[in-house]
Parts: structure tokens; C-alpha cells; sequence
């Protein structure tokens, strides 16, 4: 069995042809830089995100989660320092008109425009990449709001409510899942670089004394989950921030780094902020976001280890990650080797001809009852309905035969290995469970 790696547009063709990813309001030309999921793409974001929660849950700590708005006050991005420093820098070729980020690494702005060969730039000029927008009829400074371009700051400004109502002390975590939108200048690499993107993001509010020792340990368990999904270990590493990169307010940042087709790049952000956050919210809000140490008889600011990830990025990451074009007795199949967990569909119902449908049809509605995402498919040649399934990640294909009838089993089959084993009609749904709890 021979396997190659996938190129971007290999994965662009699988999204299209099977539903997981529609260009948005395709049927208008389309938005550039903004996505919609289908079906199996919906399917599997939801299993990311179930994976990513459980992962940073612990019966060793406290995890709340927050669901924040997506529209801020200017006075929130003010304080975060977004308004000011949310920016990257663009150049324009004056010629073709085509618009570039002035720090891309596969631009070289002392040389002629990449699109039409031309040395026709203007200045560099900075970009503010957060969308803007007006509350109500009245376009005063106060009625000035932006989307949110991350959404860690509705944790930020709800830290002290999240406390309060929830009776505990430092330390704990705040957890958010929910949409960002930033104006990049050049979307690009499909889902890798968008407009309107989904955030799985973490604040870890604790002592200034601990805070070290907790950005090792996040950075431990942030790696870690990536195995829980699957994902191949030689190609995810952590990568420590120079100096240089850092920003001002953090001590450490590292990032998740995987090995895509178009080089090593940031999966996931883990950062030690500091104080930053909440003090400069104090300092903008004029409400005291210190905590009183009961110990010490003290007030304190909170320092915070922030790790956030793109839902979307992480699609693609496992969409990169899991392709694999087979080469089987001198035929080519396309498979998805997804993490069960993470698989949209986890087993599939094939009766080996269309007369044994209603038996089969029997096993898949007890197993569908449980609330397991599986499928009957009794169209076309077995042959073909194997390869559907491989292609979408199914881990496991039931198929009933004419000894069924006879033995009361059943062959399944294994995406994987391709091993196929007789099994009991009776053990389907223990088999299935097993394999969704065991599969390492
Ligand atoms: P990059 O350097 O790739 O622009 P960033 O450092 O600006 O990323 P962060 O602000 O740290 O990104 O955002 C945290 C995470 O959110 C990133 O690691 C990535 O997974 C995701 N993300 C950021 N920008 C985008 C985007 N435009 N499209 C999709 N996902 C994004």
C-alpha cells in the first residue's frame, strides 16, 4: 500500500465534490475569504469542537465557558489596543492594481509585482483589519462598533462577573468558542487564512507567582490534545518565540506549528499575557478588575496564559493530515484516516444487494437510535459504496450478505487495515462503541 501527501487544491476538490466546504454565496460569485460548511463539514467542526472542550476540561481544575458578543464598543478595542495596533502593512501595484501584504514572505517588494511583472508600487501603508460598523440611526463617535478580530476580550471584561457569580478564586479558566472577523488584506490558502473564521480560544486567570509554571504546563497539554485527534506527531511541534517576535505585553509565546504543504505555520497561539488584559481594562473602564487575596490581606492583578486556535484551521489541519491516496492492487483509492472521534459519519449500513435492504436497514435504525452519526447506502456496487465511505473518514462499513440470513452476522470492515471480520448482528452496537472509546 503506497500513499502520497495531498496538495492544497487536493483538498479544495474534496471539500467541493463531497459537501464539506461551499465557497460562501457561491451562486453570486462568491465572498472572498468566507466559507460555508456543509453537511459532513458541519459534522465534523462540531466533533473539533467537542474534542478541543474536553480537552481543556479536568476534574484537577476549573474550566467555565462564556458565550461573548460579537459586536464591541470602539471603547473595548481602544483598551485592547486593537484601534491602534490591529494593523498590517499593504502595498498596491499601481499598474495591475493588485493589492499585496507588504510582510509576506512570498512577496519581494524590491522587485517587480509578482501579477504583472511591472515595478509599480505604491508606499507601504498600515491597514486596520478590524470591520467597522454603526449602532442604531445615529452616527455619533458613541454609536461606533467593531466585529470582534478575536474573542478573548468579551473574556477579559467579563472576568469579574464570571468570578463573582460563580463564587470561585484564582486559579481558573474561561473558554469561548465563537466567530472572529478580521479584513486580511490576501485571504488565502482556502481555509487557512479567512475573513469571517471560528476561534477556539483559553484564558487561565491565576497568580503572577504560578504563572510560569502554568504556561509550561498549557503548553504540555496543548500539544498533547493534537495526538488525542490523530494528528501525526512528526509533523506538529511547538516553537518558542524569539524575543524579536514577541509581543510587547507577553514574556513567552509558543506556538503549535504543523507541516502544511505550503510550510511550517502557527496552528494554535499559546501566550503568557501578563497583566496586560486586565489592567488596561481597568485603566480604560475605571472598574478595578484586581482580585483580593484573602491570604496576603492583598489585591492583586491576575496574570493570564492565553492559547487560541481556529476551528477552521484545525478542519484543515485534519483534512491535510488525514488524505491519503492509496494505491491497492494496482487501484487508487482516496481515504480519509480521521480519528473516530473526529470522523463525520461512523459507520456505514451497505446491504450487499438491494433484496437484503430491509434487513439491513433494521440493524442501522437501532444503531441511529443512540444518536450515533451513521448511514445506509444501498446505491451502486459494494465496491463503490467502500470507496464513498472511505473518502468521507467512515472508520467501519457493515455489510449484509446472504449468509446473514443464515449465520445472523455480519461482515465489517475496517477503513484502515481493510480487514474484514464476521460478527454477530447482536454485537454491532457494542463493536461500534468500542471502537469509538478504544481507537488510540
Ligand atoms: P497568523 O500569524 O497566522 O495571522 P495570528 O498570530 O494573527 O495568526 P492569532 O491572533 O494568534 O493569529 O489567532 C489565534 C489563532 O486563530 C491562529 O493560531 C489561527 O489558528 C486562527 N486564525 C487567526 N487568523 C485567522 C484567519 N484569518 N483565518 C483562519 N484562522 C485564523
Amino acid at each position: 500500500m503506497s500513499s502520497q501527501r495531498p496538495t492544497l487544491e487536493d483538498i479544495v476538490a474534496l471539500c467541493k465534490r463531497r459537501g464539506f466546504v461551499f465557497q460562501s454565496s457561491e451562486i453570486y460569485g462568491g465572498l472572498n475569504g468566507v466559507y460555508d460548511f456543509g453537511p459532513l463539514g458541519t459534522l465534523i467542526k462540531n466533533n473539533l469542537r467537542n474534542a478541543w472542550s474536553r480537552s481543556i476540561m479536568s476534574p484537577d481544575h476549573i474550566m467555565f465557558f462564556l458565550e461573548g458578543s460579537l459586536l464591541g464598543p470602539e471603547a473595548i478595542w481602544k483598551a485592547s489596543g486593537h484601534v491602534d495596533n490591529f494593523h498590517d502593512p499593504m502595498i498596491d501595484c499601481t499598474n495591475c492594481k493588485k493589492r499585496f501584504r507588504a510582510d509576506d514572505p512570498d512577496i519581494d517588494i524590491t522587485g517587480p509585482c509578482p501579477n504583472c511583472g511591472k515595478k509599480a508600487w505604491t508606499e507601504v501603508r498600515q491597514f486596520n483589519m478590524m470591520f467597522k460598523t454603526q449602532l442604531g440611526a445615529i452616527a455619533d463617535s458613541s454609536a461606533v462598533a467593531y466585529l470582534r478580530p478575536e474573542t478573548a476580550q468579551a473574556i477579559f471584561i467579563n472576568f469579574k462577573n464570571v468570578m463573582s457569580s460563580n463564587r470561585v478564586k484564582i486559579p481558573f479558566g474561561i473558554a469561548q468558542i465563537g466567530k472572529s472577523f478580521r479584513n486580511e488584506i490576501t485571504p488565502k490558502q482556502f481555509l487557512f487564512r479567512m475573513r469571517e473564521f471560528e476561534q477556539m480560544e483559553m484564558e487561565w486567570f491565576c497568580t503572577p507567582e504560578s504563572s510560569n509554571e502554568y504556561f509550561d504546563y498549557w503548553c504540555k497539554k496543548r500539544l498533547a490534545f493534537y495526538k488525542t485527534i490523530g494528528i501525526n506527531t512528526d509533523r506538529i511541534r511547538l516553537r518558542a518565540h524569539e524575543k524579536d517576535e514577541l509581543s510587547h505585553y507577553s514574556s513567552q509565546t509558543s506556538d503549535v506549528e504543523y507541516e502544511y504543504p505550503f510550510g511550517w505555520k502557527e496552528l494554535e497561539g499559546i501566550a503568557h499575557r501578563g497583566d496586560y488584559d486586565l489592567t488596561q481594562h481597568s485603566k480604560h473602564s475605571g472598574k478595578d478588575l484586581s482580585v483580593f487575596d484573602e491570604e496576603t490581606q492583598k489585591s492583586f492583578m491576575p496574570n493570564v496564559i492565553e492559547s487560541s486556535v481556529g476551528t477552521d484551521r484545525l478542519f484543515l489541519t485534519t483534512l491535510f493530515d488525514a488524505y491519503h491516496i492509496d494505491t491497492l492492487g494496482g487501484e487508487e483509492r482516496t481515504v480519509l484516516k480521521l480519528h473516530p472521534s473526529i470522523a463525520p459519519i461512523k459507520a456505514a449500513f451497505l446491504p450487499l444487494v438491494k433484496k437484503l435492504s430491509d434487513n439491513m436497514r433494521k440493524i442501522y435504525a437501532d444503531v441511529a437510535r443512540l444518536g450515533l452519526h451513521v448511514e445506509f447506502d444501498e446505491s451502486g456496487s459494494i465496491g463503490k459504496r467502500y470507496r464513498r465511505q472511505d473518502e468521507i473518514g467512515t472508520p467501519l462499513c457493515f455489510t449484509y450478505d446472504f449468509d446473514s440470513l443464515e449465520d445472523n452476522c455480519v461482515t465489517v470492515r475496517d477503513r484502515d487495515t481493510l480487514k474484514q471480520e464476521r460478527i454477530n448482528i447482536e454485537n454491532v452496537e457494542m463493536y461500534l462503541i468500542n471502537m469509538l472509546k478504544h481507537k488510540p
